[in-house]
């Protein structure tokens, strides 16, 4: 038996900065000492008290069959008999690599890493080979991981926080970061006619999920991509988060763009830290040792990631998983926003909603699909069902601008006990 949470955080706080090693794990957004969790199955966390909750965080993103899926776990199991790293060639990421490449078009080759951070470093370095070119454009409220040069207006934990950049970052850094807002096609076409024979790359997040659920529109994605190659730049699509999440070929199946250059991370794993960053062959073809662009990580393709990664994806596809995962997500978050309106009458709620991924914010008369367009005063609103829910054993991502996912192990009697437990917690919240 463990002590209790905030024993363990008085601790943790001693050796660790703010107690946690990653700052959306600290509940800073929300308030309150972040719960301590020792183990986790299908729908369900268990703190350290023995408290239970249904998990719609899910280690943000990655577990979308829930946690510990028996199918996984055996898989799972079995590797950790037959080796824990061989820092050698090896048949387990080939495996994933042939599936992958076999089910994505524009994925011709691939190279496993073990993040999504080190994912787009790595097609950023590849962007600037291929093109010669320096300048890299982002977009105000798109998260890429915690490189430099990218750390700029990002979203994850620095979501709402009073400066979107992050300290330690010299100017020289990101001099040659452009940033441009969402939703604003024209923005991109002016500053592609200055400066669009310096663009290595277009970076974006084609279904942005790290500062709220900013769904953009078609023809915005479409636009943007068309202007960069016009101009010679690469596309890069981050699918960190929507790849594999949204469906097996991710926002660029759905939105029929072919990418030049890709990066996954999250699901392709199947919850162990795996990253991967693919595309066009003669692109991957510039990577060591095959070309000059260096790219190496001890413990790359891990033999616990690359077959947990494929078990996961064998079983997504073969269940039918994502048409089944977004009905079951259209009826959560209806029942929740009914409670939601109902019982906290005062926010208003609204939600969106994009295949598995949903996300509540405070109505607004104009579509959200760019940062400046949140409402105010949705971080304090959001706190507030954060801990109303935590107390009746619904775990959320803490923080109001990180998304909510569905696990293929959210089945209907999980749906119909989380809209019980909320109900019953946002009644309380009324008195
Ligand atoms: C999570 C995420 C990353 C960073 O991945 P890590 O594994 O946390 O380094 C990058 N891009 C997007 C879109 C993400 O959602």
């Amino acid at each position: 038996m463990y002590p209790s949470s905030k024993e363990l955080f008085e601790r943790a706080k001693k050796v660790a900065p703010g107690g946690v090693h990653s700052p959306v794990r600290s509940f800073r957004s929300v308030g309150g000492d972040p719960v301590f969790f020792q183990s986790a199955k299908g729908a369900y966390l268990t703190d350290v008290s023995g408290n239970e909750y249904i998990d719609y965080c899910l280690s943000f993103g990655p577990l979308i069959l829930g946690h510990r899926d028996p199918e996984v776990q055996e898989v799972v199991s079995k590797t950790a008999e037959l080796a824990w790293s061989f820092g050698a060639a090896e048949p387990y990421s080939l495996e994933l690599a042939e599936w992958i490449v076999s089910k994505i078009p524009w994925v011709e080759k691939i190279r496993f890493v073990n993040s999504g951070t080190e994912a787009v470093m790595s097609a950023l370095r590849v962007a600037r080979a291929a093109t010669g070119r320096d300048k890299i454009l982002k977009f105000d409220g798109c998260y890429h991981g915690h490189l430099d040069a990218l750390l700029v207006k990002a979203g994850s934990g620095l979501a709402g926080e009073s400066s979107s950049d992050s300290a330690g970052i010299g100017s020289e850094l990101i001099k040659n970061t452009l940033v441009l807002p969402l939703d604003d096609e024209n923005a991109v076409e002016e500053l592609f006619s200055k400066e669009g024979k310096n663009i290595a790359a277009l970076v974006i997040e084609p279904l942005p999920a790290n500062y709220g659920l900013l769904i953009q529109r078609k023809e915005f994605l479409s636009k943007i991509v068309e202007i960069a190659r016009k101009h010679g730049s690469l596309v890069l699509f981050d699918e960190v988060i929507s790849g594999f999440r949204v469906g097996l070929t991710g926002m660029s199946g759905e939105l029929g763009i072919s990418p030049d250059l890709v990066t996954y991370g999250k699901i392709i794993g199947g919850g162990f830290p795996v990253g991967a960053y693919a595309g066009k062959a003669e692109l991957l073809d510039l990577v060591a040792p095959q070309g000059p662009v260096y790219q190496a990580g001890t413990l790359s393709a891990s033999p616990f990631g690359m077959r947990a990664g494929l078990a996961t994806l064998k079983k997504c596809e073969r269940e039918n998983v994502y048409s089944i995962l977004g009905s079951r997500t259209q009826k959560l978050v209806r029942g929740l926003l009914s409670i939601l309106k109902e019982r906290d009458s005062e926010a208003n709620w609204d939600s969106l909603v994009h295949s598995s991924l949903f996300w509540f914010h405070k109505a607004s008369s104009s579509p959200i699909r760019t940062v400046d367009a949140i409402p105010a005063g949705h971080k304090e609103a959001f706190a507030k069902v954060f801990h109303a829910l935590l107390n009746e054993g619904v775990y959320l991502a803490p923080s109001g601008y990180e998304v909510g996912f569905m696990s293929f192990a959210h089945d209907d009697a999980i749906i119909a006990k989380t809209l019980e437990k909320a109900d019953s917690a946002l009644k309380k919240l009324k008195v």
